[in-house]
Formats: structure tokens, C-alpha cells, sequence
């Protein structure tokens, strides 16, 4: 059986960065992905500045700039009786933008490869076994079992990984979005909209000269009345198609145990109302990088304890604004209460922004992986 030192299940951000970082750093690397890449993904595919520094780590900053993309300058909040309220965000070289996903995470994907690692698209996870200390994987190829010391689960928020190892949360009752790539309005202008409608709310990102990243979310019951009010306020064809997911939200897992890291959504959701999860899945793949060569080459308790601590430092100071986020869309009054409140001390607003769309520059302490 051909054993590799890591094997990472899924090809998204999280897990072509830790599978980049991996190979760079001298590993054995194979990554499964289920997909066919490029392909696009349910996302508001807005890239937080946070992103930045972690891309150019990786060599990758300047493919990404060239890509098409849209300026994100400001984001605009609108609440259900149409007021409307601006922040403005950073700009320059590590301002967010908004880009494909389908462009975004196929050059992460090519990144992997061109380091080292052994991209297997198209098949899935199906089985995994501890045999002789190492995972002993099968795959919905026909192909033979093949092994890792150490398995790192990037498969999302249903992580195979999790789901196999009987780790997954039990999903309580939650919301669905729908994402779709439509006709870029005229004068839509470089601003992110966050709008809170009856039943959810909807997200409208510009991600190049003529597209528009629209996403709704809302429970199981309201989506379709979403899905109609963005077909009338768009003015969508009836052959508009939409992509879509669930759960939102779901508990967190532990991220790290003996030989297996979570890294990205499999480990933690977070709302999207934020727009963090990417800046979350770059991160952790690249501290499970570090992790996972510890386990490797040192010491595989320390390791464990290390990326766990690093996980929890990475969401430190700023998941009580994602919580707050996630009350006022899902409470309605709560959210009419915040955006009110909001109105009249806009410096607030700017400053709770400004929490979650972080300058690089100004933040002082950055965990930097060690390799
Ligand atoms: C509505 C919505 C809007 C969002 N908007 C934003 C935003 O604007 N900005 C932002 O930063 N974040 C946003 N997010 C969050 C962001 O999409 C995720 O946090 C991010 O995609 C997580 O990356 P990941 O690599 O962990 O997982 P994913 O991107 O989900 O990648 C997982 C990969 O694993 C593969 N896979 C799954 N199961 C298997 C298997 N069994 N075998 C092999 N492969 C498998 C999948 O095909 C996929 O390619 C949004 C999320 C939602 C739902």
C-alpha cells in the first residue's frame, strides 16, 4: 500500500493551503477532491484583507490581484424598510475584493500541485481505517487502498472526515442559502450590500465588469419568498440557476487529535453575514501545515496541543461580532433594533466593521507558521 505522510481530504482553501504549505515544507502530500476543478462553490466570494499576507506567503498574491475581480470600497447595510447605511473600507493593496470562486481556489489548487502535492480530483472519500499507526483510505475510484500518517479533513461544513470518524455534530434544524452569478446591475458601484429582508437576508457582491455574486439566506421555509423577491428585484429570467447549501451554522469540532487535523469549515462554521470563512480556511491549512509536520518529524502530542491553541487564537477577540451577526439575521427585532441603534452612532458600526474587515497592517500580533 502506497503511504503517504499526508493525505488531505478536499480541495478548497483550506485544504490546498495546508496541502501547499505541506509540500513546500518537504512532505509527501495527496489531496482528494470531489469536484472537478474550476467549479463554482455557495460563497459570497468576498476575500477579507486578512487573506493578503497569507497569499503572498504562499507566492500566490499577484495571480490572484490579476484575476477579474471587483473593488470592494464600501459596504453598504440595508435594513427591511430600505434605510440605508455606508462603511467605508481599506483600500490599496490589501483591500477586499470580490472574486469567482471557480478562479479563486483552482490557482490554490494549482499552487499545491506545483509544490509537490498528488491532486486526485473527481473521487471521494469513502472509507478510512487506522491500520499498523497510519489511515488506511478508499476512495470511489476502484483503485487500491492507499495510506497517511497524518489525514487532515478539509471537506467542509459535512466533513466526510468528520462524518467517518463519527465526529460530525448532529445539525439542529437550520437555514439554507442560495447563491447565484448574475447580470452586474448598472452603476452598482464598488460596494458590498448586506440587506435584511423578511425571512433571511441577502448578499450582493460585484465580481467583475459584469457579474454580481448574489446570495440569500433564510430558513427552510422563507427561501423560496427570497428567491422570489430577488427574481423581481433583479429582474431574473425563469431560467436563473442557483447553487445551493446547509447548514449555516453547526457546532465546532475539536480541530486537532492523535494523526488527524480539521482545518477551514470542517472544523468551524462561522456566519457568512461576516464574510470570514475564507481568511479562516487560509489560515488553518496553514497552521495544520505546521501541525501535521510536527506530527511528522517531532513531537505529535505537542503538535496537537499547538494547533488547537494556535485554532483558538485564530478566531480570538472576533467571533462574539460573528455571534452578534447571526442574532440580528436571525432575530428580526433584534436586528431591527441593532441597525436602529446603528443609525445614530455610526462610528460604532464603522468600528464593529473595521473588527472584521482588518488592515493587515494594523494588526500587530500574527501567528506565522513555522516550517
Ligand atoms: C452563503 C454563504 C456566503 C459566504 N460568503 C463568504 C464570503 O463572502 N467570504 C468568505 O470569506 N467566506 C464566505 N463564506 C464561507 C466560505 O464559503 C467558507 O468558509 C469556505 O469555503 C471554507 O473553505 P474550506 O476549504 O474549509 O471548505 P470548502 O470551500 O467547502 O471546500 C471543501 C472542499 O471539499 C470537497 N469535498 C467535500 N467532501 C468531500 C469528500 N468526501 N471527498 C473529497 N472531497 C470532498 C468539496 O468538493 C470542496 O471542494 C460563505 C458561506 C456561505 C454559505
Amino acid at each position: 500500500m502506497e503511504i503517504f505522510d499526508v493525505a488531505v481530504i478536499g480541495g478548497g482553501p483550506a485544504g490546498s493551503v495546508c496541502a501547499a504549505f505541506c509540500a513546500a515544507s518537504g512532505l509527501s502530500v495527496v489531496l482528494i477532491e470531489r469536484e472537478r476543478f474550476p467549479r463554482e462553490k455557495v460563497c459570497g466570494d468576498c476575500l477579507n484583507p486578512e487573506c493578503w499576507p497569507i497569499l503572498r506567503r504562499l507566492g500566490i498574491d499577484q495571480r490572484v490581484r490579476v484575476l477579474s475581480h471587483g473593488a470592494l470600497d464600501w459596504v453598504e447595510f440595508i435594513n427591511v424598510r430600505d434605510v440605508h447605511l455606508r462603511v467605508d473600507l481599506p483600500r490599496g493593496e490589501n483591500a477586499e475584493i470580490a472574486i469567482k470562486r471557480s478562479a479563486f481556489d483552482s490557482i490554490l489548487l494549482q499552487r499545491a500541485r506545483e509544490f509537490g502535492t498528488e491532486v486526485r480530483e473527481a473521487i471521494t472519500l469513502t472509507s478510512i481505517e487506522k491500520s499498523d499507526g497510519a489511515w488506511k483510505l478508499r476512495t470511489s475510484e476502484a483503485t487500491a487502498a492507499f495510506g497517511a500518517r497524518v489525514l487532515v479533513g478539509a471537506d467542509g461544513r459535512n466533513s466526510t472526515v468528520a462524518r467517518l470518524l463519527g465526529l460530525l455534530p448532529r445539525i439542529a434544524k437550520e437555514r439554507v442559502a442560495l447563491q447565484a452569478h448574475i447580470s452586474l446591475p448598472r452603476d452598482f458601484g464598488n460596494r458590498v450590500v448586506l440587506q435584511l429582508l423578511p425571512g433571511g437576508y441577502s448578499g450582493q457582491a460585484p465580481v467583475n465588469d459584469t457579474e454580481l455574486n448574489l446570495c440569500l439566506v433564510g430558513r427552510p421555509k422563507s427561501i423560496r419568498a427570497l428567491q422570489h423577491w430577488a427574481t423581481q428585484y433583479f429582474n431574473l429570467g425563469s431560467t436563473q440557476t442557483w447553487r445551493t447549501i446547509t447548514p449555516l451554522m453547526r457546532s465546532a469540532l475539536p480541530p486537532a487529535r492523535e494523526n488527524v487535523l480539521f482545518v477551514g469549515d470542517a472544523a468551524r462554521v462561522v456566519e457568512p453575514f461576516t464574510g470570514e470563512g475564507i481568511f479562516y480556511a487560509l489560515r488553518s491549512g496553514e497552521l495544520a501545515a505546521a501541525a501535521a509536520k510536527e506530527m511528522i518529524r517531532g513531537d505529535a502530542a505537542e503538535a496537537v496541543r499547538n494547533y488547537a491553541a494556535q485554532h483558538a487564537a485564530m478566531y480570538g477577540g472576533r467571533l462574539w461580532i460573528n455571534a452578534l451577526a447571526r442574532s440580528a439575521v436571525v432575530s428580526p427585532k433584534l436586528g431591527s433594533i441593532l441597525f436602529e441603534f446603528a443609525r445614530f452612532q455610526p462610528a460604532l458600526l464603522g468600528l464593529l466593521t473595521r473588527k472584521i474587515v482588518r488592515h493587515p497592517k494594523a494588526k500587530s500580533k500574527h501567528l506565522v507558521a513555522k516550517f
